[in-house]
């Protein structure tokens, strides 16, 4: 390896050494603890997919080139010298952990891999070696937010196709406005994906609220932060912010990805509006009286299943269930659930890879989780968990469907008469 590229991934590793992750590698006890709290080990029980053995790979390459003994004494104790072989098992340890956190609200000091194997994304960015679709979509993201003047017209077009369905679901008399764009002082800017599920329920849902709404240009997925680029991260999240302080609204509400909202919502700092997932606005309007859902209306067994970013680390718990409740005459929660429900093994920008055949084996333990309820149906409310639970469904042959909250709610609504 070229000394230059050494000297850059060194300066990487040095700008990321804070406070935090100074204490979550030298605090670690390898007590193994977390090795059962990680759905990889779950489905693949070796120890480099656990996170005390992924924590390893960068723990040594801390101790090496931040640490005085690492220089004083470079063959001492196990620190690890940079090489691309040790870069590849950066990447293999990176990409396949999904964030999920589950290991650090098992292990006794809270130590969070997640936030250490954003260092090895980091490391790959700079080695020019981070999974190349992600970075391509991480650059197009940043491209149409440069030069978004130039998509404006074509999609409008689009997005007036997408409002026939939403008339058509509502029985109104006309589609038009039913999905406002660049509307000034609207209370919410909603931020959707490219699909056009991902626009259309929550419109329906949107209109069914008579609420005063605008859909945002931008998709709120954050490809910056799933190829660990902290740049392309913040470029990406700013893209929103500096639409939704344009138009003054006053709330922004992200579609069904978690990740996209923990970003807005957590890490982002003090934002001059208020951000909420599309299912806290859905609980909101159904408490408020604003969505009426026909009760009981379906009897399949159902299940819920909490995205990590929303639920464990976003906090977004009983609002998907407190709709649902309402919906289905037969709800059945997973064991274990909420903060320690299993993550479905796609987050993390995993689902956007292709490596089917090892999320089809890490999502064993979601699997398992699925069959012992016994549900028919399973809801979720995020896109990168419904893809993931469909390869599971398909990798496993379960017989169940897999849907969206938002779609669910959807299929569900008391439809008032057009006034
Ligand atoms: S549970 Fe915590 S302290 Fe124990 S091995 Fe895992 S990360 Fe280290
Ligand atoms: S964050 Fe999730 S995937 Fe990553 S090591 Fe921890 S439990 Fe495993």
């Amino acid at each position: 390896m070229e000394k230059e590229k050494i000297q850059e991934l060194k300066s990487i590793l040095k700008s990321r050494l804070n406070r935090p992750l100074r204490y979550y590698t030298d605090t670690c006890t390898r007590c193994g603890i977390c090795y059962d709290s990680c759905h990889a080990f779950y489905g693949i029980p070796k120890k480099e997919y656990s996170p005390v053995g992924r924590a390893e790979v960068v723990r040594k390459l801390l101790k090496k080139y931040t640490r005085p003994s690492g220089f004083l004494f470079p063959y001492w104790g196990d620190a690890m010298k940079l090489g691309d072989a040790v870069l590849d098992q950066v990447f293999e340890a990176a990409w396949s952990c999904t964030g999920c956190r589950r290991c650090m609200v098992n292990c006794p000091f809270g130590i969070d891999t997640g936030q250490i194997m954003g260092v090895a994304k980091h490391l790959l960015i700079e080695n020019g070696t981070a999974p190349e679709e992600l970075i391509m979509l991480a650059d197009a993201a940043v491209e149409k937010g440069k030069s978004i003047d130039q998509f404006k017209e074509g999609y409008k077009q689009v997005i007036h196709d997408l409002e026939k369905e939403v008339q058509k679901k509502l029985n109104l008399p006309s589609p038009d406005g039913l999905i406002p764009m660049e509307k000034q002082g609207a209370d919410i800017l909603y931020v959707g994906l490219a699909g056009a599920h991902s626009i259309v329920n929550p419109a329906i849902i949107f209109n069914a609220a008579k609420a005063n709404w605008t859909l945002s240009f931008f998709e709120a997925v954050n490809f910056g932060f799933f190829a660990g680029d902290p740049d392309k991260t913040n470029f990406i999240a700013q893209r929103i912010i500096k639409e939704a302080m344009a138009l003054n609204v006053k709330e922004v509400v992200i579609v069904e990805c978690g990740t996209a909202f923990r970003i807005l919502r957590a890490l982002m700092g003090k934002l001059p509006f208020r951000v909420s997932s599309i299912v806290e606005v859905i609980h909101r309007y159904v408490e408020e009286g604003k969505v009426k859902l026909n009760k009981n209306s379906v009897s399949e067994p159902v299940t819920y299943h909490d995205p990590c970013q929303l639920g464990r680390n976003g906090g977004v718990f009983e609002e998907p269930r407190a709709v649902i409740r309402k919906i289905v005459s037969d709800y059945r929660e997973m064991s274990p659930t909420r903060e320690q429900n299993w993550c479905c093994g796609g987050g993390g920008g995993l689902v956007a890879l292709d490596n089917e055949d090892f999320r089809i084996k890490t999502g064993k333990a979601k699997k398992d989780q699925i069959v012992a309820t016994g549900a028919k149906i399973v809801v979720t409310a995020c896109e990168n968990c419904v893809s993931q639970l469909k390869t599971i469904k398909g990798g496993y042959g379960l017989d169940i469907e897999v849907k969206y909250l938002s779609e669910l709610v959807c299929e569900n609504l008391a439809i008032q008469s057009s006034e």
